[in-house]
Parts: structure tokens; C-alpha cells; sequence
């Protein structure tokens, strides 16, 4: 993709659009950075590609320039129907829009969809084969989006993971630092471990606020997560691993030892059970790998299980009741910088 190519591509931009501030709308606008983006994702012709959230297309065109089929998925109706005059008008016949919002919506079926057209004579049986010794193409799907729905939308999109190749995303800098840190550093928490469980992640790029229109309040950045085929490691119980992910990072300066010794919703600990797992009472949350919260959310579970044998059916409860009040709060992990992006910057519509 060259420089001249993308001027090009901007200088044909619809006429005005006033970003709206209800829709988080910050478009980029910096060649180079836009560049940088797309050449990261580094595309190929057949994938199935899908963006979410492309405004006025600043990374749909020169996407749409590497690939033979791409799906958006936009909001705003103004902006959906000026892609669709724009880039419709060239015919590009594999270009679809749908105007939705992304938070609720069928990614199964898009998956499905394009994989029929791939083979029209498929089963639909999402079995990744279409019998004609093709593979299934599972989705990339790419997003510079509104940083208050980017969190939760992430989340959605993990239940779709075995469908999903790759996400490409925008989001503040300091959480895309939070979400791909390593383990022992001050910024390791939550959302790290979540995410990691889930996903290897990468950070790409940092993006400054110059790069958009309207400028946001933070700098941004750019990452990669790409679902894992076969966990690493798997929990017994995933509810209750996010919950005693939760639970641990609550404190997460106390001790393993402390956390354990007195918690309302945790079982009592020892040091003893502790080193069943290789793991030193004295160690800190931050200190605790994916892995080591895997066995530690297991050990936790037996613990349960054993002192409660016959309510299982009480606990079962309990965990669905707690495991809807996770998700919340991991999403909420994210909360202390949101207040303070983009979004609340844009000038009123
Ligand atoms: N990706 C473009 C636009 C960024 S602004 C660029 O980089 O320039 C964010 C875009 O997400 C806007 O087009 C906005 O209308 C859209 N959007 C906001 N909420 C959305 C939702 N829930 N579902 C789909 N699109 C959404």
C-alpha cells in the first residue's frame, strides 16, 4: 500500500460528516498510521474479513484493496449508506454492509454465511471442512471503536472464539498495555489474565491522538489476540476461575496466604495446599502465571466440592449468580480510563 494510494483514497471522501458523540466516533486520519495498521494485520486475499465499526472507511478501503470479500458492520445508518454509495459505486461486488450494532450480533452466522458461499454445497455443519478439501475460513475481524464498547464487545466476541482466527483492535493505550502484560509487572491484573487465558496477545502500535478526527483525550494503541486452538492450560470450572481471578486481584497487594486465610467467597487455604501447586504462599497475584490461576482456581474447586457434597446443586447457583457479576466487573477493569477518552472529547452534535 503506498502513500499516493491512500491520499487518493482519502481525497475521496464523502462530504462532511460531523463526527456524533453518541456513536464514539474519532476517525483516523493519518495516512501513515492507517498504514501502518493495515500493513500490520497483514491480510490475504481469501480471509474472511470483517470490520466493525468503519465510519467513513478509513481502514475499509485499503483493506478492501487487499482481499476479495469483506462484511462491516456499522451503526450509524448516515454512514452505512455513504460506504455503500461510495464503495458500492464501484461495484465491488463482495462488499457487504450491514447496518447493526455490533453488541448484538449473530457472529455464527456470518461465519456460516461466508463460508457457504465458499462452497454453496456445504453441510452448514461448522464442521471446518467443506468437503471439497477447502477449509472453513474462520473470521479476522478488525475494529478501531468506540473504547467505552471495545471492552465488552471483546467479551462477546471470546464466546465466538472458536470461530475467530485473529482481532485486530484499537483501544487505549494503558489498557492495551494492561491486557498483553507479562506476568510480575505493576500493570499484570484481570484483564491480563483473562485475556491470556483465552488468546495469545500482542501489542502492535502505539497511535497518538493527532492521528484522529476529533482528537481523543489518550493515546491509543493497536494489538492483536488470536483465539488458541487448544488452551494451554484449561480450568475445571471457567466461572470460577474468572471469579477467583477476581477475587485475588481485589487485593492484590496482600499475600496468596492473606487472600485465603478469611475471604467471604473463597475457601481457607493453607500453605500446605499452596505448595500442592507449586506455589509459595507468599506470593502476590501479580506473581501467579495463567497457568498458576488455572491450578489454583482448580485446587479451589475441590475445596468447594468437598465441603459442600451434597449442595451441588446450591453451588451450581451460586457460581451463576457470581459469574454474571465477573463479567460485569471485568468489563469494569477497563472503566478508569474510559471515563477519561475520546468519547466525552468529541464536540456536540
Ligand atoms: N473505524 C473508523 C471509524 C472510527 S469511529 C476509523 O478508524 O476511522 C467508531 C465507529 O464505530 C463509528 O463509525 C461508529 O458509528 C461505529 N460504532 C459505534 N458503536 C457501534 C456499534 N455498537 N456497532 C457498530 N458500530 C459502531
Amino acid at each position: 500500500m503506498t502513500h499516493s494510494t491512500l491520499a487518493k483514497i482519502n481525497a475521496s471522501k464523502m462530504g462532511k460528516h460531523q463526527p456524533r458523540k453518541r456513536f464514539g466516533q474519532n476517525f483516523l486520519h493519518d495516512n501513515f498510521v492507517i498504514e501502518q495498521i493495515v500493513d500490520a494485520i497483514d491480510l490475504n486475499k481469501d480471509d474472511n474479513l470483517i470490520e466493525i465499526g468503519p465510519g467513513m472507511g478509513a481502514l475499509t478501503e485499503p483493506m478492501l484493496q487487499q482481499v476479495d470479500a469483506m462484511t462491516v458492520i456499522e451503526l450509524d445508518r448516515d454512514l452505512a449508506s455513504s460506504l455503500k454509495i461510495r464503495i458500492g459505486a464501484n461495484s465491488h461486488p463482495n462488499f457487504h454492509i450491514i447496518t447493526a450494532n455490533a453488541m448484538q450480533f449473530d457472529y455464527a452466522t456470518l461465519y456460516a454465511s461466508f463460508n457457504n458461499h465458499l462452497n454453496p454445497n456445504d453441510d452448514n455443519d461448522n464442521d471446518n471442512d467443506n468437503h471439497n478439501g477447502a477449509t472453513a475460513k474462520k473470521m479476522r475481524i478488525v475494529g478501531n471503536l468506540p473504547y467505552n464498547i471495545s471492552t465488552p464487545l471483546l467479551f462477546k466476541l471470546l464466546d465466538y472464539a472458536d470461530l475467530i482466527e485473529d482481532m485486530h483492535f484499537m483501544l487505549q493505550k494503558e489498557v492495551v498495555e494492561r491486557i498483553t502484560a507479562e506476568v510480575g509487572s505493576k500493570i499484570y491484573g484481570r484483564l491480563s489474565v483473562v485475556m491470556q487465558y483465552h488468546c495469545e496477545t500482542e501489542y502492535l502500535l502505539t497511535v497518538p491522538k493527532g492521528a484522529f478526527n476529533p482528537p481523543p483525550k489518550v493515546t491509543s494503541a493497536v494489538f492483536r489476540l488470536r483465539p488458541h486452538v487448544v488452551k494451554p492450560v484449561q480450568a475445571d470450572d471457567e466461572a470460577l476461575f474468572f471469579i477467583v481471578v477476581r477475587e485475588t486481584f481485589n487485593h492484590r497487594r496482600k499475600t496468596l496466604r492473606a487472600i485465603f486465610k478469611k475471604s467471604a467467597t473463597m475457601p481457607t487455604l493453607t500453605d500446605a495446599d499452596f505448595m500442592s501447586i507449586g506455589i509459595d504462599g507468599d506470593a502476590r497475584p501479580e506473581t501467579l502465571s495463567v497457568a498458576d490461576f488455572v491450578a489454583l482456581s482448580n485446587l479451589v474447586s475441590l475445596h468447594q466440592n468437598a465441603a459442600m457434597p451434597v449442595a451441588v446443586d446450591a453451588i451450581d447457583a451460586t457460581v451463576a449468580t457470581v459469574a454474571v457479576d465477573a463479567t460485569v466487573a471485568i468489563d469494569a477493569d477497563a472503566a478508569p480510563a474510559l471515563s477519561s477518552t475520546s468519547i466525552q472529547s468529541a464536540p456536540k452534535e
